[in-house]
């Protein structure tokens, strides 16, 4: 592995040079941008083993292409424990970072698009996977970041991609050449693109027959002529660059998602992946919905158990850690919580494998996890704020607390238990306040409601999926009813 810790992860950082915007200026120096920076700290944590007992077999595993010990995060999962392995791995990083650490959408990405280019190359004569499979090796050797590109901008979301007023609302091929194609369009979303070496794009949606420019997947560096980037701002994002680190609540880390334009970018035929075959479009789109959404299984629980933390924290400050209703809210974020991790480890474990050899998660069980997530997250939020207090929104700033004037009234106005210092009860306060409205909600809250899909998504997928006229046989039957 090239890149083989967070250290030289963020020095491979400092090489990439990319046409990146922010707040209207053009940003040189991502790597130590304070607003950047957290979410690049939280990808970095994807290359360090840490120091948790299961760490380092859940971040690394064996190459099935050869490459030896490898990073999970450019695997292709070869059974049901690395599926489930998958969801442990992303739990524990989540527990780490309290936050998205961005790495998951590349590996979901390729692993939806290499059993799909099997299965293309065995339908249309195409060579995808073995393009796919060099790609992969490159990537497992080098350890780079592969940011998984799917949400295209959409427009008018009443038409169809051929029918809008703007051709390029969604990525599409503006020129076939004998070396390769030349790709126009937008990714909206896109987590992590800052922190990425490499952006993989797929379609957003199953294309029709009119459709083929719009049916494209490629890889492509993220320094290729013709990429920019404009980072999406988040809620109180600012604070990061004011110096107060307790006013940011989680100042180490935090998470990113940046709109990638695509001006005329050219990509060579061997990092082409789909061009034209529209009948594989949407099956890309479903693998890596599902795998996704799985995916949420696994990170949002990691955040969830420090939330809960928090909570229990915060109520110990304060002195109320053993009212009997303090601790059933806590059990109750508990239950949400682990929940969530079942849906995880249940899809995981019901995972079967495709002709490719790459094992595929059990859809319909991956959509209820997701969408599970889509509702929980938000009443865990609710039940910290409650037991947080008031304070969550109406504490003062961290450099009130350095004022010598007003900071021995905030010491003693301000202190809740005794034995607890008045600073670590504004930390965990001010940390409640990023993870449930600040940056941190970000990545807990509206990613958890839109990422992978919105619900609605996640509702179609579940009523195709749950075989409904199988049920109305088991209820006919039972009841005696022959018609
Ligand atoms: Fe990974 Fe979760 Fe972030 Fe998606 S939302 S990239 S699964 S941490
Ligand atoms: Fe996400």
């Amino acid at each position: 592995m090239k890149i083989d810790s967070a250290e030289s992860y963020i020095e491979s950082m400092r090489e990439l040079k990319r046409k990146i915007y922010l707040l209207g200026d053009r940003v040189d120096n991502a790597v130590d941008h304070p607003m950047i920076r957290p979410s690049m700290n939280a990808m970095a944590e994807t290359y360090n083993v840490g120091d948790e007992a299961d760490a380092a077999d859940l971040l690394f595993c064996e190459s099935h292409l050869g490459g030896g010990r490898i990073s999970r995060f450019t695997h292709i999962h070869q059974d049901t424990d690395d599926l489930v392995n998958k969801v442990l791995m992303q739990r524990l990083l989540g527990r780490r970072t309290s936050t998205c650490f961005q790495r998951c959408v590349g590996m979901d990405g390729f692993n939806a698009l290499y059993s799909v280019t099997h299965e293309c190359d065995q339908e249309h004569g195409t060579e995808y996977h073995e393009r796919l499979k060099e790609y992969l090796r490159f990537v497992q050797e080098e350890n780079v970041v592969v940011d998984g590109a799917m949400t295209d901008v959409k427009g008018d979301r009443n038409l169809r991609p051929s029918e809008q007023a703007d051709p390029d609302l969604f990525v599409h091929v503006v020129e076939r050449r004998p070396d390769g194609i030349v790709v126009r369009g937008a990714k909206a979303h896109q987590t992590g693109a800052l922190n990425s070496h490499e952006i993989l794009v797929m379609p957003t949606t199953a294309m029709r027959e009119d459709e083929g420019d719009y049916a494209v997947s490629f890889a492509v560096p993220a320094t290729a002529p013709g990429i920019t980037f404009v980072l999406g701002r988040q809620p109180s994002d600012t604070r990061k660059m004011e110096g107060s680190p307790m006013d940011v609540g989680n100042p180490g880390y935090g998470s990113q998602e940046a709109l990638i334009i695509f001006d005329d970018v050219f990509i060579p035929w061997e990092r082409v992946f789909m061009c034209g075959e529209v009948d594989q479009s949407g099956k890309v789109v479903e693998r890596f919905a599902s795998y996704h959404r799985q995916s949420y299984g696994g990170c949002k629980v990691g955040v969830g158990d420090v939330l809960i933390g928090a909570a229990q924290l915060a109520a110990a400050y304060q002195g109320v850690e053993r009212a009997s209703h303090v601790r059933d809210k806590i059990t109750e974020m508990i239950h949400l919580n682990e929940t969530l991790f079942s849906c995880g480890i249940a899809c995981s474990s019901r995972g079967a494998a495709t002709p490719s050899g790459c094992y595929m998660v059990d859809p319909l069980l991956a959509n209820v996890c997701k969408h599970n997530v889509t509702r929980f997250p938000f009443e865990i939020s609710r039940l910290l704020q409650d037991i947080a207090g008031g304070l969550v929104v109406t504490m003062p700033s961290e450099k009130d607390f350095e004022n010598p004037e007003v900071a021995p009234y905030l010491e003693k106005y301000l202190q809740g238990k005794d034995g607890v210092t008045t600073r670590d009860r504004m930390k965990i306060i001010k940390f409640i306040e990023n993870m449930t409205m600040g940056c941190g909600a970000a990545a807990y809250l509206t990613e958890s409601i839109h990422g992978a899909g919105s619900p609605q998504a996640q509702r179609i997928m579940i009523s195709r999926l749950g075989n409904l006229p199988e049920k109305v046989q088991y209820a006919k039957r039972l009841a005696g009813i022959e018609s």
